[in-house]
C-alpha cells in the first residue's frame, strides 16, 4: 500500500504502467444523487425557463455549484438540441484545456456515454467529438477558430461562455463575435457564466439581459497572514504543508504554485520529507495539477481520500476556479501566479511570476470552505494584501500580445479594429504593436489588409511566428524538419533528469547536441526516436519522457493534416540544417539577441539585457547572434530554446524590419553593432489610425 499511494511525479512516470492505484473506496453517492445535491439543481427549472425566454442570460454561482457540469445537461435533457428538424450542438467553452477535458469526461460519466459520443470535447490538437455529439466542451480558443468558417455559429443552439470572469483574450473576443452571431441568428442562445459578482458588466454588454444567481453554500474560512514578508515562498509553502499535516485535524490541503517545474520539484521535496516523517505522521498523498497533466493523472485528483490519509494537491491557478476538488479544508496561498504578459517597455511577451489580485486571493481562500469550515494560510502580510495587490486581475486582452487574435479577426474579414466591440478595448499601443508584428512578418501589407501569406498563417492554430516559420520552411525545403521542431516546442521538456542519475542523463543528452543550439537538438531527439521505431525502450534508455514524445507525435500528425489540407509540401533538408535555421529566423527574427560584453546578451530590438537559460545547451558557449523561442522572467530575463544565427540573414528574411546599416551614416556605437533594427520606420500611433482608416474607407 505504501508504494502505491504516495505518488511522486518522477516515480509515477516510471511505474505508471505497473502501479494501479487502489484507494480504499469511500462510499460514494450514486451519480443521480450527487447531481441533485449540487446547489444549481434547486434552480434547474428556473434556468431552463430563462434560457427559453431570453436570447442572452448571465448566470453567477460560486465555484463548485455545478454550473459547468449541470447547466448544459439540463438543456440537453429539455431538448434544446432540436430546432425543428435540425439537430444542433450545445456548446460550452472553457479557458483551459485541462478543464475542458476533465469536465467533459465527468459529464460523459453522468450522462452514461463514452467520451466522443453524446458528450465530447475539442481542444487544440485533440478532437473527441463525433456525429452523435450533442454536448460539446471546448476551449474558448477553439470556438474562436470556428468563427473563421461559420460566423453565425449555425451548428449550435446554445453556447455557454463559461468562466467568463477569467477574461481570457479568446473569451473577450467571443463576447463580441457571439453577440454578432446571435443578432444574425435568432435561434442561437448565449449564456455567460461567472464565479464572481461583477456580472452587471456582462449583462450590460448583452443588452441588459437577466442575471440569475445560484445560491451559494459555503462555510467560513479562517484567514491567516504572515507577520513578515516571506523571502522564499516555496520553502514557506512546503513547510506549511508539513506543519498542517502533523498538527492539524483531517482534511485535504491545496497549495497554489506557479508552474509545472515548480510543482514537480515540490512534489519531490515533499515526498523526500514524508519518507522521513512517515512513521510519525499519517500518510500524505501528493498530487500535482497543472495544464499539461496527462489525463490518467487528472482523474486521480478527484478520487476520494482514503480514511486515515490526507491528500495534498499542488496546483497552478487552474484550481482557483476551473477545476473543483472536493474535500479541501486547508489552502496555502503564496500569492503568486505565472502570467504571460506583453511588456510594452521591452516590446515583447514574457512569462512572469507576478503577485495575484485580491479577487484571486479570495477565490483561492474560498476553496477551503466548500466541505466545511476551513483555513487559508496566506504567505504574505495583510498589508501586502490591502496595499500592494490590485483589486481585480487585469484582463488578458489588456496585457498580452494580440498578434494572433488580430490575425484571426482579419482573416474573418474584421478589419476595423477600432470599432470592434471589445468589452474592454485593449490599449492602442498594444494594438499597434500587434499590427506592426504582423506587418513585419509580412502577414499584413502596406494597406493594413491581410496578405496571402497572412491568410495562410491564419490556418494554423498557433503563434504567428510559428505559423510563418512553418510556411517559410516549405520554401526552404525543410518543412518535414520544422514540423518536428514545432511539435517538440509545443510540449513540455522532453528531457528527464533524475537526481541520482544526473550524470548518466547528461551524457545521453549530450549525444543529441547540435552545435547550433536547442531547436536542432530537439530535432535530433525527434529524428532519433522515429528512427528507433518511436519506442518506449528507446526513451527510457535515453532519459527522454515518452509521454512528451507521444504528445509531440500527435501534435505533429495534426499539423501534417493542416499542411496537406492547404497544399503545403512536406520535404526534408536532410543534413542541410542551415535551411532550418533560416526558416526559424524568418519567424522569430524579432527575438534576436547579440552577445554583449557587459550584459551577456542584448536584444536587437530594444537593447534589453537578456541571458541564456542554464538549460540551453549554448549556455557558456558564447555565440555572437542568437534567436530564442521565449523569454522567461525570473531573477533575470532568460532566453529559452536558443539557436545560433548568421546576422546577415536578418535583412534578407525580414526586410520590413531590418536593414544592413550603411556604415557612413552610423555612430561608432552603431557601427560596432553592424546591424540595426529598422524600428522607427513609421510612427506607432499614426500607423494604427492609418490601418483602421483604410479599413473604413475601403
Ligand atoms: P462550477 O462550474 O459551478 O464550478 P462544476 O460543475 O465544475 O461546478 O462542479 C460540480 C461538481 O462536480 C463539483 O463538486 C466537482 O467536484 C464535481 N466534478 C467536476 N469535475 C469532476 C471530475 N472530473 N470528477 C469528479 N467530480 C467532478
Ligand atoms: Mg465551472
Amino acid at each position: 500500500r505504501d508504494e502505491v499511494t504516495t505518488l511522486v511525479i518522477s516515480e509515477w512516470r516510471e511505474k505508471e504502467k505497473k502501479t494501479k492505484v487502489s484507494f480504499g473506496k469511500r462510499t460514494n453517492l450514486p451519480i443521480k444523487e450527487q447531481r441533485e445535491t449540487l446547489p444549481v439543481f434547486s434552480m434547474r427549472d428556473d434556468i431552463v425557463k430563462a434560457v427559453r425566454e431570453n436570447q442572452f442570460l448571465v448566470i453567477v454561482g460560486e465555484t463548485g455549484s455545478g454550473k459547468t457540469t449541470q447547466i448544459v445537461q439540463y438543456l440537453y435533457e429539455e431538448g434544446f438540441n432540436q430546432q425543428g428538424d435540425q439537430t444542433k450542438l450545445i456548446g460550452c467553452t472553457q479557458p483551459r484545456r485541462v478543464a475542458a477535458e476533465s469536465v467533459a469526461k465527468r459529464v460523459s460519466e453522468e450522462v452514461g456515454c463514452k467520451i466522443g459520443e453524446t458528450v465530447g470535447y475539442t481542444i487544440r490538437f485533440d478532437d473527441k467529438t463525433g456525429p452523435n455529439t450533442r454536448i460539446k466542451y471546448m476551449t474558448d480558443g477553439m470556438l474562436q477558430r470556428e468563427a473563421l468558417n461559420d460566423k453565425e455559429m449555425s451548428k449550435y443552439s446554445v453556447i455557454m461562455l463559461d468562466e467568463a470572469h477569467e477574461r481570457t483574450i479568446a473569451t473577450d473576443v467571443l463576447f463580441a463575435l457571439l453577440k454578432q452571431a446571435a443578432l444574425k441568428n435568432p435561434n442561437l442562445k448565449i449564456i455567460v457564466t461567472s464565479a464572481t459578482l461583477d456580472s452587471e458588466k456582462f449583462s450590460n454588454y448583452f443588452f441588459n439581459c437577466p442575471i440569475m444567481k445560484i445560491p451559494g453554500r459555503t462555510f467560513p474560512v479562517e484567514i491567516m497572514y504572515t507577520k513578515e514578508p516571506e523571502v522564499d515562498y516555496l520553502a514557506a509553502a512546503l513547510d506549511s504543508v508539513v506543519q498542517i499535516h502533523v498538527s492539524e485535524g483531517p482534511g485535504d490541503i491545496l497549495v497554489f504554485l506557479t508552474g509545472q517545474e515548480e510543482i514537480d520539484m515540490s512534489c519531490e521535496i515533499l515526498y523526500q520529507r514524508m519518507k522521513v516523517l512517515r512513521e510519525a505522521a499519517g500518510e500524505l498523498i501528493i498530487l500535482p495539477v497543472y495544464s499539461a497533466l496527462p489525463s490518467e493523472m487528472q482523474s486521480r485528483i478527484f478520487e476520494p481520500t482514503p480514511a486515515g490519509a490526507r491528500k495534498v494537491i499542488l496546483a497552478t491557478n487552474i484550481a482557483e476556479t476551473s477545476v473543483t476538488i472536493d474535500g479541501i479544508y486547508y489552502v496555502i496561498d503564496p500569492g503568486y501566479v505565472k502570467i504571460n504578459a506583453f511588456d510594452s517597455k521591452l516590446g515583447m511577451d514574457t512569462l512572469k511570476v507576478s503577485p495575484i489580485s485580491q479577487a484571486q486571493a479570495n477565490q483561492r481562500s474560498g476553496r477551503a470552505g466548500r466541505t466545511g469550515p476551513g483555513k487559508c494560510y496566506r504567505l504574505y502580510t495583510e498589508a501586502a494584501y490591502r496595499n500592494e495587490m490590485l483589486p481585480n486581475t487585469v484582463p488578458e486582452i489588456q496585457r498580452q500580445n494580440l498578434a494572433y487574435t488580430i490575425l484571426m479577426l482579419k482573416a474573418m474579414g474584421i478589419n476595423d479594429l477600432v470599432n470592434f466591440e471589445f468589452m474592454d478595448p485593449p490599449p492602442a499601443s498594444t494594438m499597434v504593436t500587434a499590427l506592426q508584428d504582423l506587418y513585419t512578418l509580412s502577414a499584413l501589407g502596406d494597406d493594413g489588409y491581410l496578405t496571402s501569406l497572412g491568410r495562410k498563417m491564419a490556418d494554423f492554430p498557433m503563434d504567428p511566428g510559428l505559423a510563418k516559420t512553418l510556411i517559410a520552411s516549405v520554401e526552404f525545403g525543410c518543412s518535414e524538419d520544422i514540423l518536428s521542431i514545432v511539435a517538440m516546442l509545443s510540449v513540455q521538456s522532453v528531457f528527464y533528469r533524475p537526481k541520482d542519475k544526473a550524470v548518466a542523463a547528461d551524457q545521453r543528452k549530450a549525444r543529441f547536441h547540435s552545435p547550433f543550439g536547442d531547436h536542432l537538438t530537439l530535432l535530433n531527439v525527434y529524428r532519433a526516436w522515429s528512427m528507433n521505431g518511436s519506442s518506449k525502450q528507446w526513451c527510457s534508455n535515453n532519459f527522454i519522457h515518452e509521454r512528451s514524445m507521444r504528445r509531440a507525435q500527435e501534435v505533429r500528425r495534426q499539423l501534417v493534416t493542416i499542411m496537406r489540407r492547404f497544399g503545403h509540401e512536406i520535404v526534408t533538408c536532410g543534413t542541410k540544417v542551415d535551411r532550418i535555421r533560416r526558416a526559424l529566423c524568418s519567424g522569430f527574427f524579432k527575438n534576436c539577441a547579440k552577445r554583449d560584453p557587459q550584459e551577456g546578451f542584448k536584444t536587437l530590438v530594444e537593447g534589453t539585457p537578456v541571458s541564456l537559460h542554464p538549460s540551453s545547451l549554448l549556455f557558456n558557449k558564447n555565440p555572437e547572434y542568437v534567436i530564442y523561442h521565449t523569454l522567461l522572467l525570473t531573477t533575470k530575463e532568460y532566453m529559452h530554446c536558443v539557436t545560433v544565427i548568421d546576422p546577415r540573414w536578418l535583412p534578407e528574411l525580414a526586410p520590413a524590419f531590418f536593414r544592413a546599416s550603411n556604415p557612413a551614416q552610423l555612430s561608432d556605437k552603431k557601427k560596432r553593432q553592424k546591424i540595426v533594427p529598422l524600428y522607427d520606420r513609421f510612427s506607432k500611433d499614426q500607423n494604427l489610425w492609418r490601418l483602421s482608416a483604410h479599413a473604413e474607407t475601403k
